[in-house]
């Protein structure tokens, strides 16, 4: 049984908000997940479901084996005491409290106060000089560092995070998720809501949502390359079959199931993405050239000497362009003579062998 298991959940507010729609996933212990989606898609709600802060209205779901709709009241506070550790974008510490006593007061909550290890959580995430300090006298970074130390302090299985580096500049963002990525080390399950897909990247899974869907399920960093030469691919064939220079979001059906990748690939310089636009980047442009060269000319290859049938091409091609080198795909245009169009008719981009 994984440790998390979320089936078919919604959650309706009033009449007719649906903040959650028939989601399902699971995720197993020591897992960390990154949670994605623009705003409203219901990233919040996911989380507030599983930390038992909210019902949901259809559906179920277990942590660590436990349904969460069938604990009591009291069975609640003891799963949140024992279970879950908060983190969210908001510090939510107690502002005439120090950092120490307001590590100590979530000790209370698990009635287990010691000193000693408050001190030892601030420690831990290098606050041990600042132990007897208010929230106003530490910056930004410093609160969410209490705000991790607080959500420690009863060894919590489960961390569930919203947006925790939400508020931090960058040099107090990579000390927040350089404590998380020792908490992972350590097997803490983790699940993070994010919008920013470099924070994303460094979970070891992703799962998208969108208008309470969850529409992108389990993108692993190692499968992402794949992923984000096939979204390559995709944008080109859009730009063929539409004969349009400049594209539209609409005209990409991958785009709005794919979206934190392409905001990803946005990033990462391969495509512009502006005011529902998307066009490639040259280096994008490049490496959509390549994965279609490669596609094609497997295609090819699949039809002219292993004889497969026209319908049979693409699914073949599809299994072996991601891992076709650049001195392969070559010899391998010059083994089928430079082809000029794949077996359906769609033009090979030529490549330095071809000299066209
Ligand atoms: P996200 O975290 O992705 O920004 P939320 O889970 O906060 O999204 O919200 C999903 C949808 O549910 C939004 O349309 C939001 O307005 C709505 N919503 C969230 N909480 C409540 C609430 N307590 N009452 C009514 N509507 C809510």
């Amino acid at each position: 049984m994984a440790f998390i298991e979320v089936r078919n959940l919604s959650k309706k507010y009033g009449e007719s908000v649906l903040a959650l729609r028939d989601v399902s996933f699971e995720v197993e212990k020591g897992e960390w997940v990154a949670a994605m989606g623009p705003s409203g898609s219901g990233k919040s709600t996911l989380l507030n479901v599983l930390g038992c802060l909210d019902a949901p209205t259809e559906g179920s779901a277990r942590v660590d084996g436990q349904d969460l709709a069938l604990l009591s009241s009291a069975e609640v506070a003891r799963f949140r005491a024992e279970k879950v550790g908060f983190v969210f974008q908001q510090y939510h510490l107690v502002p005439y409290l120090t950092a120490i006593e307001n590590v100590m007061l979530a000790q209370y909550v698990h009635s287990l106060a010691d000193e000693q290890e408050a001190a030892e959580a601030l420690r831990r995430v290098g606050l041990g000089e600042r132990l007897e300090h208010l929230p106003s006298q530490l910056s930004g970074g410093e609160q969410q560092r209490v705000c991790v130390a607080r959500a420690l302090i009863n060894q919590p299985n489960l961390i569930l995070a919203d947006e925790p580096t939400g508020n931090l500049d960058e040099v107090n963002e990579a000390l927040v998720m350089g404590l998380f990525t020792e908490l992972h080390r350590e097997g803490h399950t983790i699940l993070m809501v994010t919008h920013d897909p470099e924070i994303g990247r460094m979970a070891e899974r992703r799962i998208e949502l969108h208008h309470g869907r969850l529409s992108e399920i389990s993108v692993f960093p190692a499968l992402e390359e794949e992923l984000i030469e096939n979204l390559l691919k995709a944008v080109w064939h859009a730009r063929e079959d539409t004969g349009k220079p400049d594209l539209t979001t609409e005209d990409v059906p991958e785009f709005l199931p794919n979206r934190a990748t392409f905001l990803l690939m946005a990033q990462e310089e391969l495509i512009h993405l502006d005011a529902g636009q998307v066009a490639f980047t040259s280096h994008g442009e490049w490496r959509a050239r390549e994965i279609i060269r490669r596609h094609r000319l497997a295609e090819r290859l699949f039809y002219e000497t292993f004889g497969l049938g026209l319908d049979a091409l693409d699914e073949n091609a599809c299994k072996i362009e991601h891992t076709l080198g650049p001195e392969v795909t070559q010899k391998l245009c010059v083994f089928l003579k430079h082809p000029k169009t794949c077996p359906h008719g769609s033009p090979i981009p030529a490549g330095a062998c071809c000299g066209r």
